[in-house]
């Protein structure tokens, strides 16, 4: 993992409450998170950034003195949300280890600046969680503010992603944007936020399993000393000792075998892949030299690109052969579309190309 100033046993985890309650429910928590020892950083939110008014919004700054309470007693440092210049200043008055920037602070460029203005010369270990929707870019303009800012001590938390579509989780985890992000950002570390993602208890472990199994580098999860009293999400955190069988549950992997023989043996599979995916890329291109001369005849004859009628017998087929070749059906949907929007591209730039010649 890069250099980011946090360190603790494997796998790496930040616990505690949504929210700063009150300084018992603090200190109890953070005793019993001690206790287990799994936990490196103890979290608690001081300010709730809550979707309607008149639900609880933290406690506010005096959440900062029970967290410095905490970590005098149980030496774990502590970790808060920040979300404004203000929330800054106390955060480091206050001598907090670690910031966390929230879903709906990232999403905001004028926030992530003016918190990047606010730790200008502070070189303090800040957490830029996803924004609410899937987009990459704000995900990694706020890091780079930070960045910009003089912070090198910066990781990310995926914490899923808000759908209007049925899901079982609160927020879709969309895994492929935090291998998008590793992309972009190869050396920065990547912690994943089972609890925001899942909702709910009942999916904690799958989530952090998957975390886990994708290589992230730790994971934040919210457990809080008594959940069914909680003030802000309550329905997705556990008690220390939940936390505790969870953590022991967790089959950590490793990137790579050790042995020989059995990297041999995926070395042989992934042969045999590249050589499909050559010959994937040699079909598709026969695909396309098709979908070029169907554009033509669509440019002489005056046919529209699109076909709606076309278009759904497509799909209808395509998504029809799922179980007969053992393929989910979501998947095939997902590859023809994209196929098809290509195509449509290509035939599009057929007929936009010969109207500008035909048109000078
Ligand atoms: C939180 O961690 O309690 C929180 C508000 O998270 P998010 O910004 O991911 O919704
Ligand atoms: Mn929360």
């Amino acid at each position: 993992m890069a250099s980011w100033g946090l360190s603790g046993p494997e796998p790496f985890l930040i616990a505690g409450p949504c929210s700063a309650e009150s300084e018992e429910q603090i200190i109890e928590t953070a005793r019993a998170l001690k206790k287990h020892g799994n936990a490196s950083v103890f979290r608690a939110g001081a300010w709730k950034p809550r979707t309607r008014p008149g639900s609880f919004e933290g406690i506010g700054a005096i959440a900062l003195e029970w967290l410095n309470n905490a970590k005098q007693e149980t030496g774990m440092p502590v970790a808060t949300e920040v979300a404004n210049a203000w929330h800054v200043e106390e955060v480091l008055k206050h001598n907090i280890d670690v910031l966390w920037i929230g879903a709906r602070t990232t999403v905001n460029p004028f926030y992530m600046q003016e918190i990047a203005n606010a730790l200008k010369g502070v070189n303090i270990p800040v957490l830029v969680k996803n924004p609410l929707h899937p987009d990459l870019g704000l995900w990694i303009g706020g890091l780079e503010r930070l960045e910009r800012a003089g912070i090198t001590k910066l990781a990310a938390i995926h914490r899923g992603f808000y759908t209007v579509k049925p899901s079982p989780f609160r927020n879709e985890p969309k895994w492929d944007l935090s291998f998008e992000l590793r992309t972009h950002l190869p050396e920065l570390p990547i912690l994943c936020d089972p609890s925001h993602i899942a909702g709910n208890t009942d999916f904690l472990q799958q989530v952090s399993q998957t975390a886990m199994d994708i290589n992230l580098d730790g994971l934040m999860i919210e457990s809080h000393i008594s959940p069914e009293k909680a003030l802000s999400d309550a329905a997705q955190q556990i008690t220390p000792d939940a936390l505790a069988l969870l953590m022991k549950n967790l089959i950590v992997k490793k990137e790579d075998s050790d042995e020989e023989k059995i990297r041999q043996k995926l070395n042989n599979y992934r042969n045999s892949i590249d050589l499909l995916d050559d010959e994937l890329i040699k079909i598709l291109q026969q695909r396309f030299k098709n979908v070029d001369r169907i554009g033509q005849i669509k440019l002489e004859d005056h046919i529209t690109v699109f076909q709606l009628s076309r278009w759904f017998e497509m799909m209808k087929d395509r998504t029809s052969k799922s179980s007969t070749h053992q393929l989910d059906k979501e998947f095939l949907h997902e590859l023809f579309s994209v196929i098809h929007k290509f195509s449509v591209k290509r035939q599009t730039e057929i007929i936009q190309n010969n109207s500008i010649h035909n048109n000078p």
